[in-house]
């Protein structure tokens, strides 16, 4: 990790380094996404009615000790091409599905030719409208972005690019130029990030971060609520606590600043977003509101038309 020194329990080596509290398992629940339940064919999960989850590389230099794959992980062999046929097969026979995710494992661990390979691929798929990306590379890695890289993925728009930051400290000068590099390719670039105790559980932490992001050229999309992954029990915090976050962010910094709040739903019931009660009361004749700062305003319903004959 360039630039980024880690000191025992401070916010990146919490995020790393494995604990004895991980062998504290809870509930067993490893695959609490129900990702294999909602998954047709090998490497494909298609949970929403739109948009799938390709699962292109198994390999993460990561290791975050929160990650619902983390058992998943560690297989150095990239997968066959041959092997993702079934899914390909999957994705040009569901019109449905106009955007892919490509995840993994981190797909930007994969060399340069297989990303152009599987992008070619995918492009060749004319109702696939979108393509992303979700990579945590720009954070941990970010030597891995190169020209040569971004000249290939430049090729394959409308791309873009979900990355993963959790603490102000990641935006490194080199993460923020791999970021800048991805933006200069024209690549949208969009930033979700888990809500972890003793890492961001923090409004000023958490604000700073969404921050540094914006600077960066990053727009904040997801913040999430810690999976229920075996052994990651000391990383998760309450709902309130992130509830408390977004009431900290919107209103007090920019709405560009401000990402939805989700509970990615145990079971395979996909991303619900939360958010603080700004309704105060609503009826068939207004709304009564309560603004960022706690103040409380009124907004009148339509007057229904009086029908004439
Ligand atoms: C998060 C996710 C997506 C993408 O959801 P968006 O809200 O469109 O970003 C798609 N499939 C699965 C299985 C996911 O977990």
């Amino acid at each position: 990790m360039v630039d980024l020194i880690a000191s025992p329990g401070d916010p990146i080596w919490r995020q790393y380094v494995p604990t004895v509290q991980e062998l504290e398992v809870h509930d067993g629940l490893v695959d609490s996404l129900d990702e294999d339940a909602n998954s047709p064919v090998p490497n494909i999960t298609h949970r929403y009615p739109d948009r799938a989850l390709f699962l292109v590389s198994p390999v993460c230099a990561a290791y975050c000790r929160f990650c619902t794959r983390r058992r998943k992980v560690g297989d150095p062999e990239k997968i066959p091409m041959a092997q993702l046929e079934s899914a390909f097969r999957y994705l040009e026979e569901h019109h449905e599905i106009r955007d892919v995710i490509m995840s993994g494992g981190d797909p930007l661990l994969l060399s340069d030719r297989r990303i152009d390979d599987i992008c070619k691929r995918l492009r060749a798929i004319p109702h696939l409208e979108v393509l992303r990306i979700g990579s945590r590379v720009p954070c941990h890695l970010p030597e891995r972005v190169t020209p040569e890289l971004c000249a290939i993925l430049k090729q394959y728009h409308p791309l873009y690019i979900n990355t993963h930051f959790n603490h102000p400290d990641e935006l490194t000068p080199a993460a923020v130029r791999a970021l800048g590099m991805l933006a200069d390719a024209g690549i949208p670039l969009g930033c979700q990030t888990v809500l972890l105790k003793g890492v961001n559980d923090d409004p000023e932490v958490m604000k700073l971060l969404m921050q540094r992001l914006l600077t960066a050229r990053v727009r904040p999309y997801y913040i999430y609520m810690c999976d229920q992954v075996a052994g990651a029990e000391h990383f998760r915090t309450t709902v309130e606590k992130g509830l408390e976050i977004i009431k900290a962010l919107r209103g007090w910094t920019s709405g560009l600043a401000v990402p939805h709040f989700v509970i990615d739903a145990p079971g395979g019931g996909g991303k619900i977003p939360l958010l603080p009660e700004y309704v105060v009361k609503l009826t068939d004749t207004e709304i009564v509101l309560r603004n960022y700062a706690g103040k409380t305003y009124r907004y009148s319903q339509p007057v229904e038309p009086i029908l004439v004959g």
